[in-house]
């Protein structure tokens, strides 16, 4: 009967998994034609300065809206695309596609830095610098302008590949930011020899401020250890005024997350700025 019984549950077990791989399969051939289809966007979500007065920049976060699934998170369909060799395609556009839409914002009035986030498979790219520097380019936007953030724990991955991105993209004057700080095993020492302007620290350390005396000891000693390296900090997944308390009293330089404004495509966040502050001078030194 166990064995029976086993067989039914392996059968169902398969079945299932198999829904799972074809399902998997037709998103990545989707995911293959999704650029040439116009269903990737770039939505865009504020930082703000300590005292919330201004906007720092915004974060481009890439989405994607299958005509039969509706928006499949990034978390699903970036390691996608990493896995099936897609990352560089869309990460080029990503590239561009901020750099167009700066460029736009700007003949609406709105002066705008953008950071974009890199994968790993990018990092690695020879040409990724010349990339960069051509989207610039050919939108006519200076490099000061845009700030590329990596994943501590993709970052610290292969410390050579990321040292040697890293400062190509600083020589042309690119900004450069840690992204999910604390989740990864960074030693200090790799710290140093990164050309970084900025560590963001992570969601899940901002969630349990309130609440853990640890978290708190945490956000405060990495602030204090960016500032000694001359590092800003960014807070990120502020969701509550609880929150921005601590992390304004624990002199975090920017905050981002819920509590301020959600991600929203490009035409809302000209009419959200407005509303909101002033964002013609930001000062656009990290
Ligand atoms: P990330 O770069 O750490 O981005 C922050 C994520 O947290 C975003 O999720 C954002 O929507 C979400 N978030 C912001 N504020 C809050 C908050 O207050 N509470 C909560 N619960 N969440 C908040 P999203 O857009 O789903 O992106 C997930 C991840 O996918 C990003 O994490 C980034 O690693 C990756 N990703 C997104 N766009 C791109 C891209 O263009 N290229 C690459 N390589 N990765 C991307
Ligand atoms: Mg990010
Ligand atoms: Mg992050
Ligand atoms: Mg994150």
């Amino acid at each position: 009967a166990a064995k029976r019984a086993g067989g039914n549950t392996y059968a169902l077990f398969e079945s299932h998994m198999n829904a799972g791989a074809a399902r998997q399969l037709a998103l990545q051939s989707d995911l293959r034609h999704a650029r040439a289809r116009g269903q990737l966007s770039l939505h865009y979500q504020p930082k703000f300065d300590g005292e919330r007065s201004q906007i720092r920049g915004v974060e481009a976060l890439m989405r994607w809206k299958h005509p039969d699934h509706g928006n499949v998170p990034p978390n699903v369909f970036i390691p996608m695309a990493e896995r099936f060799g897609l990352i560089k395609e869309l990460g080029d556009w990503v590239i561009d596609e901020a750099c167009r839409q700066m460029r736009a914002w700007d003949e609406q009035g709105m002066r705008m830095r953008v950071a974009i986030n890199l994968s790993v498979h990018q990092l690695r790219q020879e040409d990724l610098v010349d990339r960069v520097q051509s989207a610039l380019g050919r939108h006519e936007i200076e490099a000061s302008r845009l700030l590329c953030e990596i994943t501590e724990s993709i970052a610290m991955e292969d410390i050579e590949v990321t040292q040697r991105a890293f400062e190509g993209l600083r020589r042309i004057g690119v900004f450069l930011s840690i992204d999910d700080f604390g989740t990864g095993y960074s030693s200090l020492s790799y710290l140093r020899k990164l050309p970084a302007q900025q560590l963001k620290i992570d969601r899940s350390f901002i969630q349990d401020l309130e609440t853990s005396r640890d978290a708190r000891a945490i956000v405060d000693a990495v602030v204090k250890l960016a500032h000694a390296l001359d590092l800003k900090v960014v807070a990120e997944g502020v969701e509550t005024e609880g929150q921005r308390d601590i992390l304004l009293a624990l002199q975090c330089d920017e905050l981002q997350g819920y509590l301020f404004a959600r991600p929203m495509p490009a035409s809302d966040l000209l009419d959200w700025a407005s509303g909101h502050n002033p964002v013609s001078d930001v000062d656009f030194s990290p």
